[in-house]
């Protein structure tokens, strides 16, 4: 007999469409509903800001599935739907204009929402924010050669949007609050290396630098034509891209009376405060087993794996997630991976084994003689054993660990 229960998973990314994938490979045969606001079926963000935007993969490419695979899985795909409410008395999801869907198990994968800049003139034409697929057409159609390129904030998509802008031939230049790029995750010696990275591709790095308004241009009020800084400086641009972090989505969650802090706290196997509620994804901020504390991790390796755990718990299979967190990055021809977590506070100790001027070398970080991070830059097939070595816990001494010719696979306790 055909399972009589209906799944809903409200938001159509990656996470919601893996998940849909997971409960079908786990062999749940009833209904699945996956509900997203975009007009496309679901697909990974990472091409945005990489390969699609450079032009070097297209579409197709970034599909999660095929168009087929949903009606072929039962998949019950809506595009272009907003829910508007969760009713868990009724255990009901509202829909739209009213429409409301019966659910048993509700999985929210809804995201985050690019953070908007906070100054007059952020809405004019010519200031973009990355996010979709229609936001990453238009940075592609403004990267011309010669075009003056300005970018607001540092940090992920600052970067690689940057990398791409300067690829097609603009002149760019990159405004960020802080001392250095992405000072909070990597730390100042190996921010450094992002920075010069930047400058050598003759990139305009300017740091410590406040952002006041966008204006217009002369003739036309509408179109934005130059960034005010706040001590005055004005910098022209034909296009402004912003890329100031993100904030998850949690509305829903947080009007049907979730409990919400920095996204939605869910346990280690991803079910809220509501047993019948899980969340995966941007939005989740999920209880760590190995890091024992709620993190919420914005990367797509996340919205990759944290589904197959809640497809499991909504069967009612044990599952938990303790995956470590991992990022990659591609700019220009630095390639790098990085893994574990660094206490954004924590006072840990760095140690490089390889070349940082030649970009290739791999960053461990470490708290009281253990690694707990690390980033490989242009250095392959390490992640597995660096993973090993985290997950172990174990103490190594640092000189080893800088040697390029002590294994990796050498250093974990058991051999
Ligand atoms: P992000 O990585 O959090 O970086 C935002 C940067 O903007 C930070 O350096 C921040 O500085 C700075 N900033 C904040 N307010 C500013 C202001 N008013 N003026 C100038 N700088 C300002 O966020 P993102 O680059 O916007 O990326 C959005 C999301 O996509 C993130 O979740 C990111 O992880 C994800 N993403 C990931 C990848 C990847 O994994 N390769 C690629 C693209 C996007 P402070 O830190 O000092 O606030």
């Amino acid at each position: 007999m055909t399972d009589p229960r209906t799944f809903a998973i409200v938001g159509a990314g990656l996470a919601g469409a893996k998940a849909a994938e997971a409960l079908r490979v786990e062999g749940f045969d009833g209904r699945i509903v996956l509900l997203g606001t975009e007009s496309h079926r679901p697909y990974e963000r990472p091409p945005l800001s990489k390969g699609y935007l450079l032009g070097n993969a297209d579409r197709d490419s970034a599909y999660v599935h095929p168009a087929e695979w949903y009606p072929e899985h039962r998949v019950e795909l809506r595009v272009d739907t907003t829910v508007t409410e969760i009713d868990r008395r009724a255990h009901e999801l509202v829909i739209g204009d009213g429409d409301r869907l019966a659910y048993d198990k509700l999985l929210l994968t809804t995201g985050a929402t690019p953070r908007r800049l906070p100054v007059p003139g952020a809405d004019l034409d010519g200031v973009y924010y990355l996010r979709d697929f229609g936001d990453s057409d238009r940075l592609k159609a403004a990267f011309r050669s010669g075009a003056a390129v300005v970018i607001v904030g540092a940090g992920w998509i600052g970067l690689e949007t940057a990398a791409a802008a300067r690829t097609a031939g603009a002149e760019v230049t990159v405004l960020e609050t802080a001392e250095l790029p992405l000072l909070r995750v990597l730390g100042r010696e190996m921010a450094t290396v992002f920075a010069d990275l930047h400058r050598d591709h003759g990139v305009d790095l300017r740091f410590e630098v406040g952002v006041s308004a966008i204006q217009p241009t002369s003739d036309n009020p509408s179109s934005a034509g130059s960034v005010l800084l706040a001590d005055g400086t004005e910098i022209a641009a034909d296009a402004i891209v912003v890329g100031i972090g993100v904030t998850p989505n949690v509305e829903l969650a947080r009007s049907c009376g979730l409990n919400v802090d920095d996204g939605i706290l869910v346990d280690s196997h991803l079910v809220s405060s509501d047993d019948d509620i899980l969340a995966a994804g941007d939005v989740a901020n999920a209880y760590h087993p190995l890091l024992c504390r709620q993190i919420r991790v914005e990367h797509w390796a996340n919205a990759l794996h944290q589904p197959e755990v809640a497809a499991r718990t909504m069967l009612g299979e044990p599952a938990s997630y303790d995956r470590l967190p991992y990022f990659f990055t591609d700019q220009y021809d630095l390639g790098m991976e990085y893994t574990g977590y660094t206490d954004p506070d924590g006072q840990e100790e760095l140690v490089v084994r390889g070349d940082t001027a030649a970009r290739e070398f791999i960053a461990f970080w470490l708290k009281d003689g253990r690694v707990t991070a690390a980033m490989n830059v242009n250095i392959w097939d390490v992640t597995e054993p660096i993973r090993d070595l985290i997950r172990s816990g174990a103490q190594v001494e640092a000189s080893r660990l800088a040697d390029p010719d002590v294994p990796l696979s050498g250093l974990s306790p058991s051999s």
